[in-house]
């Protein structure tokens, strides 16, 4: 589920994707549920599916299978999606925070794989995470755990969507990106940065397509978001001790050019022997760790325990 639209999948065991299907997301909450159960209605048809798993942008009461809080998709805050859509669908539904789905898409198919302690945080508009900890997906006391994005990196930092200032959102994000390349684009009115600048918005992604042709300012603010996500990324290693970090989302485009300087600042910041055993990696699974992980977290929710919390 995400703010613009509603992908849904047919997932093996194995984590091959049979069927896809995609709908626009409707924003009144009569039209969000018909339009979920339609499109697990379309998908299914053909195949024997014994579980689904919605994967949803924001904060979810595990107790209560509710969204509570969901900036980006308001209209399914509220609702009880499990009495609307179970008796629909007819077979057992489990919803899940989107990254934290991801996080288990990558746990189970992706870039940690063959470990049972992972790190995996989504770089896009925002900054999603969750946290795999003995092969168990951490979600807290009321499954609000694992918002990695929204930890304090910087006390006086840029003010965050969460209304908190200098969260690791605000720095590092796709978002941030973009905000510090219109900065430095005020700055240097004569780079390329600045140049873009009087035509039009600079985005995070100009500033990765800069990057990429070797432009020094746009590689030197990927390199600033690269130490941000860096001075977090080695708060979670001390806490967690993973053998794997996983970072994913749309601005790891930039991938190198923001991972490079993430893993200094983790040797640097985190303590051994977490910093020398942990992997800080991209992940492998793209935008389709989504689906993979709400298929797998549906198939392992209904045979057995998967998480750590409620
Ligand atoms: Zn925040």
């Amino acid at each position: 589920m995400g703010g613009t639209k509603i992908a849904a999948g047919v997932v093996t065991p194995e984590g091959k994707i049979l069927d896809e299907t995609r709908y626009p997301t409707p924003h009144s909450s009569e039209r969000l549920v018909e339009s979920i159960a339609r499109a697990i209605e379309e998908v299914s048809d053909g195949f024997e599916v014994g579980g689904v798993c919605l994967a949803v942008p924001g904060l979810i009461l595990a107790q209560e299978n509710k969204v509570v809080f969901s900036p980006n998709l308001r209209a399914i805050e509220g609702i009880p999606l499990i009495d609307e859509l179970g008796p629909r669908i007819g077979v057992p539904l489990t919803i899940e925070n989107d990254a934290n789905a991801a996080a288990w898409g990558e746990f189970r198919f992706g870039a940690a794989s063959e470990e049972d302690h992972l790190v995996f945080v989504t770089l896009g508009t925002g900054i999603g995470g969750g946290v795999i900890t003995h092969g168990l997906l951490l979600r807290g006391a009321q499954g609000a755990g694992g918002e990695l994005g929204h930890v304090t990196i910087q006390a006086t930092g840029p003010r965050c969507a969460c209304g908190n200032r200098g969260c690791l959102e605000a720095l590092a994000s796709g978002t941030a990106i973009g905000r510090r390349g219109r900065e430095v684009a005020i700055e240097y009115p004569d780079s390329a940065l600045g140049r873009l600048a009087i035509k039009r918005k600079v985005l995070g992604e100009d500033v990765t397509d800069l990057a990429r042709q070797g432009d020094e300012l746009a590689l030197s603010v990927l390199d600033e978001a690269g130490r941000w996500l860096g001075i977090g990324l080695a708060g979670f290693v001390n806490i967690f001790n993973p053998e794997v970090v996983a970072v994913g989302g749309g601005a790891m485009a930039a991938g190198e050019l923001i991972l490079e300087a993430a893993r200094e600042e983790v040797y640097l910041r985190a303590r051994p022997p977490s910093r020398d055993l942990v992997e800080v990696k991209e992940a492998t699974l793209g935008p389709e760790s989504g689906v993979l992980g709400a298929a797998a977290l549906a198939r392992d929710s209904s045979s057995g325990e998967y998480v750590l919390g409620n």
